[in-house]
């Protein structure tokens, strides 16, 4: 019988990697929902091929679009936040949440409570409400699994093992687009600089995260809610190649690490597929080729986004949240070129910092009303700092 799958964020780098693998075997599939937000005619064309029951832009204003483009084609046009949320409340055995950003949280906690396996490359929505969503899957019977590719590897490395056996989690960062730049440089890096990686092929902010890091920050956090681990048992190496994508260590000393090609078809591939393992359309690895495998100490003051995503660990809560949330605007004000490289850490630690002063905010019960009041709030704060410093 064909699976029903979703696939929340299609038109994206990860959606788009989705839908290759899906389109190879179309007989095993009904696809259920597509969704995107500006690229209505690439998420229409996507819908056809596929013969999706709805394709859902985020953007109301581009509903007409999405409309005309699926004209005749039997596939249904909705637009607009509660338009996504209803996509996900359709039955499907398997949804892909690759929108970017804590936009993709709503929807995956409704993929969760309809009862569909959710395949989460939407890191943001661990980062800011880690527990009420694996909450949320335990209580409709229901399970996540990881798409970032270092926490596939992790999974992987934990199959037929047992937890109390593990002692540590590496998680690997191949440094960005500038881990070969001196620190002085960092202060005047453009828009452009930040947004090539060396090894892999991303949506635009997760690549500019990448080159500072909060990416591997958003990932230390995804790794103690996912993994339910202790902060201390978890590092952060640089590994320029790449293939190496994370390692668990156990009590006896023993290291367990996956190696693969920076293709996210593996990942994604390992969770579609899940429990079974079945060929995948990925390079193989050639090793005398590649020769050496080289690691690295990640430097704390070229990557702030480390040191606080720490701090966010200790403190728990909705701090997560916060921490999100800043980043993201800061993100958008790097984007827009309003402010430079380095200060969008300037930026989330103020942000952090003047959140302390309300910790009853920071230890509020995580539902979701308090989770995005909370990240409505930090991205109010992170506007306003941004203006103070502006002038
Ligand atoms: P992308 O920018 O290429 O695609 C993002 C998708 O989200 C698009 O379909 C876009 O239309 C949709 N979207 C954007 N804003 C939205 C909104 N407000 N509401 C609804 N939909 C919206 O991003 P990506 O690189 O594919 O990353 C997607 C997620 O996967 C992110 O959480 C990212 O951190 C994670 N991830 C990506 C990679 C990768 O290789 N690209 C690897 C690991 C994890
Ligand atoms: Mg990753």
């Amino acid at each position: 019988m064909a699976r029903r799958v979703s696939i929340f964020g299609a038109t994206g780098s990860i959606g788009q990697n989705t839908i290759d693998l899906i389109a190879r075997a179309p007989d095993d599939y009904d696809v259920v929902a597509l969704t995107g937000s500006s690229n209505v005619a690439q998420l229409a064309r996507d819908a056809i091929a596929l013969k999706a029951e709805v394709a859902v832009t985020a953007r109301e204003d581009l509903l007409d679009d999405l409309r005309a483009a699926l004209a005749g084609s039997g596939v249904e046009a909705a637009a607009g936040q509660e338009a996504l949320e209803e996509a996900a409340s359709r039955p499907a055995d398997w949804v892909m949440s690759a929108i970017v950003g804590s936009a993709g949280l709503k929807p995956g906690l409704r993929a969760l409570e309809q009862g569909a396996v959710l395949a989460l490359a939407n890191k943001e929505s661990l980062v800011c409400a880690g527990e009420l969503i694996l909450k949320t899957a335990r209580e409709n019977n229901t399970r996540l699994l990881p798409v970032d590719s270092e926490h596939s590897a992790v999974f992987q490395g934990l199959v037929g093992e047992d937890m109390a056996a593990v002692e540590r989690i590496i998680i690997t960062a191949s440094g960005g687009a500038f881990r070969d730049w001196p620190f002085e440089a960092l202060q005047h890096a453009t828009l452009a600089e930040a947004s090539s990686h060396p090894n892999w092929d991303m949506g635009q902010r997760i690549t500019i995260d990448s080159a500072s890091m909060f990416n591997k920050a958003l990932e230390l956090i995804e790794t103690k809610e996912y993994f339910g681990v202790r902060p201390d048992q978890i590092e952060a190496v640089i590994h320029p190649e790449s293939l190496i994508h994370a390692i668990v260590g156990f009590v006896d000393g023993a290291l367990m690490a996956h190696v693969g090609p920076p293709d996210m078809r593996h990942a994604i591939g390992y969770a579609l597929h899940y429990p079974e393992r079945r060929d995948l359309p990925v390079a193989r690895l050639d090793l005398p080729q590649i020769a050496q495998l080289t690691f690295r100490e990640p430097d704390l003051r070229r990557y702030p986004a480390l040191r606080l995503a720490r701090e966010v660990m200790e403190r728990g809560g909705l701090s997560g949240a916060i921490f999100n949330a800043a980043k993201e605007r800061a993100l958008d004000a790097f984007i827009a070129e309003r402010i430079g490289f380095l200060e969008m850490a300037e930026v989330v630690e103020e942000v952090l910092t003047r959140f302390e002063a309300d910790p009853g905010r920071i230890d509020a019960p995580m539902t979701l009303d308090n989770v995005m009041q909370t990240d409505h709030l930090a991205r109010e704060m992170a506007d306003h700092v941004m203006a103070e410093r502006a002038g």
